[in-house]
């Protein structure tokens, strides 16, 4: 698999239920206002934007590492699962910043 490419854009993302599917994906453009952004597609990120999309929000997401197909890409075995792992460096700022 290819980490530097998006899999969710052209207005589709992958389709976690089914292997190889795909499921439409709505779209904004960059000058196009919305009510939320969140950073973040993990349990807490992508669990508000369900919420909130289902309330009729609009809303776009960001997320640093892969769109995993949990069932073409997850692997059972700890070797196996570094290679889902997202190792890069996390950079936190501000007056207090978090040690990662
Ligand atoms: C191997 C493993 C097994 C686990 N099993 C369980 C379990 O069985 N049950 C359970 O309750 N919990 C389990 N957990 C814990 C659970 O996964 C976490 O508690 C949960 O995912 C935390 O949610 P989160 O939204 O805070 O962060 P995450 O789910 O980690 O989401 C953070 C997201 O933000 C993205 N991100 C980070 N920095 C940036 C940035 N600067 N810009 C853009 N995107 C960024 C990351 O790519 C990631 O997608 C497990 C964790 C691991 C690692």
């Amino acid at each position: 698999m290819n980490f530097e490419q998006p899999r969710a854009k052209d207005g589709r993302a992958p389709d976690v239920f089914t292997p190889g599917g795909w499921t439409p994906m709505r779209q904004y453009a960059e000058s196009e206002p919305v009510d939320f952004l969140i950073v973040g597609a993990g349990a807490g990120g992508a669990t508000l934007a369900c919420k909130l999309a289902e309330k009729d929000f609009s809303v776009v997401v960001l997320d640093a590492g892969p769109f995993w197909r949990p069932l073409d890409d997850f692997a059972s075995d700890e070797l196996a699962q570094q290679t889902l792992y997202w190792t890069d460096d996390r950079i936190t700022g501000g007056e207090d910043p978090i040690a990662l």
